[in-house]
Formats: structure tokens, sequence, C-alpha cells
């Protein structure tokens, strides 16, 4: 229900849903929240917003909030209520007899895209400082982690490499594996106006998403490949720029390295679009006539999102998508690039901060011994040079005994992450699990420690979105239960025996500042002054950088990579033979622990299945009718749809609800190179539920 009031103050801040970071004046009365109003000097919304930033703050106020800290012994016991020094005390003291216990690795931390800079860094500081190894971990693992690698193999910088407001020159836009009308709506309203004044508009995707076809707006093509493909596809389009002579020699010869043993590469027979017919169903035409219209215009952009990255491949897709890119000249101005369009607010932030258990803040690696030691100097602590667990390592050694202690810093792995069943029985394996959140969620029912931490309306700090913009995040309100997260954390490090302290978070990220080469003039006095920063910031781009890669490439010379395509594991077969995968629906956000409890009754109540009628036919499925859904890890029961927006012999659910659970089905398969789950690829069947 929303209020709308007079206002009597108002605090500028950001939304904390996705990766767009729109700007809102959050307006009060007195210290009521009546209403969020997009505000119109926002850097990437300048006045617009979605549903979601506008109407669903309500949780926030939600009665289902833990105000108090609380613990039990076991996870059968019911929680007790306990003041923040016991718990914290508590916190510190189980770990500490984990470490005396097992070794000081079989502890870690997973820290979380929805939180501040400052909070994810002072996690990753508490992880290598007081807990001594490195084994933090981010969300990012299981959306973007492939963004972060194949963009820094390729460019050098883990980051997409435009703003927002470059969109307005494309000529031709590609969007692969991204439903921007549902996941980052303000960002789409951009591309649409863009596509409305006459650019043309590539989609790879095996759903058709609104924006194949909307008011105004008809793809070009629609290269409806079959999931896990995307690799062969990017190929066969290099292959066509290679073999037509479409290739930007001037750009290629000056600007890049590895050229010739690429094209070599992508020249070959089975990279031409006839062989990957065969493999993609995509007809080799429409290959073709997409891969001319991408390498002839003026201006390509490729915007693109977890449908890319979610795959046993997709580093190598990231990698594919940079050498076609750099290939056609499409790097360095406006109207080009190779865009992430990041999930949750901060993931660009939460990766950039150092969480992952290799990279340092700003994607130094710790082996690095120059790097390691600017850390061990400020910190006043030895550093391990090992890289740490990653989060599915953290739970295979739980399960075999060595990882007996995690925070979870803001996330819902028991409904996020892949294979809930592994996921479970990690947890239950685990002397302690501490969760910091607002809700007792699903990865709450496994925790001994609950520490109710802040709502974004709560919150100081900064967040970055997808274009590297950090944005100022201001608090509306006081925390609820007292305490700012970033205190919870240093007060537990501290409680270690590493002392951690900060007065406000403005000092956090004059920490970053001084110890990250990208962030070197980043303040909150800047950014207060500037209204966002987009990162580089330092002394030779002072107001920071909207475009990279300008004149050279953050590496240097632009490194083309051989991205052989390689089938997936995950194989249809007699028992499971359906396609099934996942997305997103614009009223919902991720697991929904915000979206579920905005009190708005318009929300989507549940996830429903897409069947197409060919299969639903062959099953005598009915729309509405309740299905199970099962592949060889679990199964699980929804409603389904029929629907031919996916092709014959491929199903589509969202993730929105605990209840119908569609990580008991995915699997453990992963990116070969960073382990980010293949969410987008499970072999599965479909049938009528049996009537109860
Ligand atoms: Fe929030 Fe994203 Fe919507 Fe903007 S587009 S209001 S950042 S959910």
């Amino acid at each position: 229900v929303v209020d709308l009031g007079m206002p009597t103050r108002s605090v500028i801040t950001t939304c904390a849903y996705c990766g767009v970071g729109c700007s809102f004046k959050a307006e009060l009365r007195g210290d009521e929240l009546v209403r969020m109003v997009p505000h119109k000097d926002g850097g990437a919304n300048e006045g617009h917003s979605c549903v979601k930033g506008r109407f669903a703050f309500g949780y926030a106020t939600h009665p289902d909030r833990k105000l108090k800290p609380m613990v039990r012994d076991r996870i059968t016991d019911p929680w007790r209520e306990v003041e923040w020094d016991e718990a914290i005390g508590t916190v510190a003291r189980r770990f500490r007899e984990i470490q005396g216990r097992y070794g000081s690795g079989a502890i870690g931390a997973i820290s979380s895209s929805r939180c501040t800079n400052e909070e994810v860094y002072v996690v990753q500081k508490m992880v290598r400082a007081a807990f001594g190894n490195n084994n933090i971990d981010t969300c990012a693992r299981v959306c973007h982690s492939p963004t972060g690698y194949g963009l820094k193999q390729t460019f050098g910088e883990s980051a997409g490499t435009q703003d927002f407001r470059s969109v307005a020159e494309a000529d031709v836009i590609v969007v692969i594996g991204a439903n921007p009308t549902d996941g980052h709506p303000v960002f789409a309203s951009r591309m649409k106006r863009r596509l409305r004044e006459g650019a043309e508009l590539i989609v790879v995707d095996p759903r058709r998403i609104d924006l194949v076809r909307s008011p105004h707006i008809e793809a070009r093509h629609h290269l409806q490949l079959r999931p896990s493909t995307n690799v062969a596809v990017v190929n066969a389009m290099a292959h066509v720029v290679v073999t037509e002579g479409l290739t930007d020699e001037n750009f290629v010869a000056e600007r890049c390295e590895g050229y010739e043993e690429w094209a070599e590469f992508v020249a070959r027979p089975e990279n031409s679009p006839e062989a990957t017919e065969e493999v993609s169903g995509v007809p080799a035409s429409e290959l073709r006539a997409a891969a001319r219209l991408y390498a002839s215009a003026d201006n390509g952009a490729i915007y693109y999102g977890l449908g890319v990255t979610e795959h046993s491949q997709g580093s190598t897709m990231v990698m594919g998508m940079a050498n076609l890119a750099m290939a056609c000249g499409n790097i360095g101005r406006d109207g080009v690039g190779v865009n992430p369009l990041r999930g949750q607010n901060n993931v660009q932030g939460s990766c950039d901060m150092g969480s992952f258990p290799h990279e340092l803040p700003g994607y130094r690696h710790i082996s690095d011994d120059a790097v390691r030691g600017v850390f061990e100097n400020l910190w006043g602590s030895a550093l391990l040079p090992e890289p740490g667990l990653r989060i599915p390592n953290m739970f295979d050694a739980a399960i075999d005994g060595d990882f007996r202690g995690l925070f979870v810093h803001g996330e819902d792995i028991a409904q996020s992450d892949p294979n809930l069943q592994h996921v479970t029985a990690a947890l239950e394996a685990m002397e302690l699990v501490v969760v910091q959140d607002l809700f007792l969620n699903e990865t709450a029912k496994y925790a001994h420690v609950f520490l109710p931490g802040a709502s974004f309306l709560e919150k100081d700090g900064t967040f970055t979105n997808a274009e590297r913009r950090v944005n100022r995040v201001r608090s509306v309100m006081p925390p609820k239960a007292g305490k700012h997260e970033w205190q919870i954390v240093c007060e537990i490090a501290t409680a270690m025996g590493y002392a951690m302290d900060y007065d406000h978070p403005s000092q956090i990220m004059d920490e970053i500042a001084s110890v990250t080469p990208t962030f070197a003039g980043v303040s909150f006095d800047l950014i207060d002054k500037l209204g966002s920063i987009q990162w580089p910031c330092n002394e030779e781009a002072p107001e920071g950088t909207p475009t990279m890669h300008v004149d050279a490439f953050t590496r240097g010379k632009g490194k083309f990579v051989v991205t052989s395509y390689v089938p997936t594991n995950e194989r249809s077969t007699r028992r499971f033979p359906l396609v099934l995968t996942t997305g997103r629906i614009l009223s919902q956000y991720n697991v929904g622990a915000q979206t579920r409890r905005t009190g708005n009754v318009a929300w989507h109540p549940e996830d429903i299945l897409e069947v197409h009628p060919h299969d639903a036919e062959e099953r005598g499925i009915t729309d509405g009718d309740l299905v199970t859904l099962s592949s060889r890890v679990g199964a699980t029961t929804l409603h389904a749809q029929i629907s031919d927006r996916m092709p014959p012999g491929v199903v589509y659910t969202t993730f929105h609800h605990p209840v119908t659970g569609a990580n008991v089905v995915t699997t453990e398969n992963s990116d070969w190179a960073t382990n980010c789950p293949e969410y987008k690829v499970t072999a599965v069947q479909v049938g009528l539920a049996p009537k109860a």
C-alpha cells in the first residue's frame, strides 16, 4: 500500500534492486517513508524508474523483519533472542573454536551483491585479516563471474565498456541472453527509444522475449538457438566476418593481438553457419545475415545477461563476444562495446571490492607479492598468497568435513544456488552457520546465529551499477536493529582478535581508494559533488570514465582468444528429454525475499512453468495444470502455462518463490573457468502431478 501523503523532507539514494542503479528521492513525512520519486538528475535513470524501484520498498518495514540477534545451539532448537554483545561474542568464539579444532581454513564467508561496496570491503577484509584465509566468495560466483574472467582476458578489465547513454549512438544492437524489459527495465526504455528511432536489433535467445516484437519494434533477426549453443553461434558470426572480409583491419592491426590464430580458427568449416545450424538450430542464412548486419554497422553494440554467463562455457562466450566486437572495431567509442547487464544492484561493486577468493580489491591476484604487500602494510596482517575456496568448493569441503563454519552476508544460498539438496546437506554438515539478513530466509533454517541486517533505506555507502557508476546510498532512516552492517562485521573481526574500526563508511571508501588504483580518486565528497562517478577515477580521469578502452585497452592490446565450442555435459536423455532454462519477471526480484514482502497484491504470486503446446499435448498437459518438473537431481511441482515463446523441447521458469524451488532441479554443472552454475541448461521431464 503506497501512501501518497505530502512529504516534509527527502533524501537522494539509490534503488537496491537491479544493476541499472536508478537514483531516487526518498520522500518522508517525519520518519515515515511515503514515496520514492525517481531523481531527474540520476546519471543512470534521468528521472525514470520501474515498478520495483518506485513501489516495492514496503519490505523494509515488513513485520517479518527480525530486529534482534538470535542464537541457538542446534538448528532443531528454537531461536533465543540475545543482545548484540552476546551474539557477536558467540560468533567470534565459535569461529575461533572451529579453527582451533580443524585449522584456520575451516571457516569462510559469502558476501552479497545486495550490500554496499563498503560492507563488502570489510567482509573480505575480515576474512583475510581476521579469519586468516582467502575463503571469501560472492554471489557473483553464480551470476557474472564469467564476465569478470572473460573481459579481463580479452580487454584487461573485468567490467562493461560503455555507459548506458552510449546506446543512443548504436546503429545495430545485439541482445544476447538477456531480457532487459523484465530484468533491467529503465535501461530497456533507453534501448527501445533508440530502436524506435531506427536502430536495428538482433536478439540471440532461445526464448522469444518481448523485445523481439513490441510496439514499434521488431527484431531484424531472432536467432532462436538451442540452449547451450551460444559459443557455436558467436563463432559462426565471426566466421562470416572473417571469411567475407568484414574485419576492421585498421582497428585489429593497431589495437589488438592474436588475430591471425583466431581468424584461422573461426574460418574452419566446423565454425561455418551451415555446420552451426546443425548444432544450434539457427538457420545458416539467419546467422550470415545477422553477422553481416552487425559487422557493417557504423556502431554495433552488444548487451548481454545471464543467458551468456550461466553456462558451462560462460567464460568462453564472454570472450567470443569480445573477439567479435574487436574484429569489427566495435570498441572504444559511443554506440559500441560489450556490455554485461548486471543482475543485482551491486554485482559490479562486490566484484570490484575483492570478494573473490583469488583477487584483492581492483581485481589483483592474491599471489602478486607486490599487491599483497600493499594490503599487508595497510592492514598490519600477513595474507596468504594461495586463493581460497569458491562457494561450490565450500559446499564440497563441508560435506567432506573440512569446512565447518560459514558467515553468509545477505544471501539466500538455500534458495538461489543450484542443486539445493547438495547446498542444504553442506549447511547441515557445518558446526556454525551465521546468517546476516533482514529475514529468516531459507538459509537461516540452517543457521545457528542470526544477525539482523539493514535495508537499503538504512544503509550509508555506495553501490556500483552495470556501467561502473558509483552511486551514493544515503540513510533514509537509522538501522532498525541498532547497528550498521559494516559495524557488525568490524565487531566480529575485533572480537576475533583483529581490530577493525571506522567512524563512518566514508572512511572505508577512503581506505579502498588508497589501495585500489581504479578507485584512487573516488570519495564520498566527490560523488556528492558530481552526483556519481564511473570508475576508473584517478589522476588520469579525475571525474571518471564513461567509455573504456578508448585509445588502448586496459591490458594494452586487445587479445583475441580462440573459443572452441564444447557441448555441455548436460544431455537430454529418454528419461529427461526436455531442456529447462530459467529467467526473471519484471514484478519479482531474484529469490523474492524483498518483492514478495511489498504488500502489493499485483505481484506475481508463484513461479510458472512455460511449456510449448507440442510438448504439452504429448503429455496431456493443459493451461494451469499442476505438473511435476524433475531432473536427475530432484523434482518440484508447479503450475504450467502453455506458451510458444520457447521452441518445442525447451521449458522455462523463474526462481522467485521458495515453494516451487526451481533450483531443486538445477545441477552441479558449471562454467569451466569460474564455476558459475549452468542454470540455463538442465535436462528435465515434465508430467502431470499426481492428484492429491
Ligand atoms: Fe530499480 Fe532497476 Fe527498476 Fe531502476 S530499473 S528502478 S534500478 S529495479
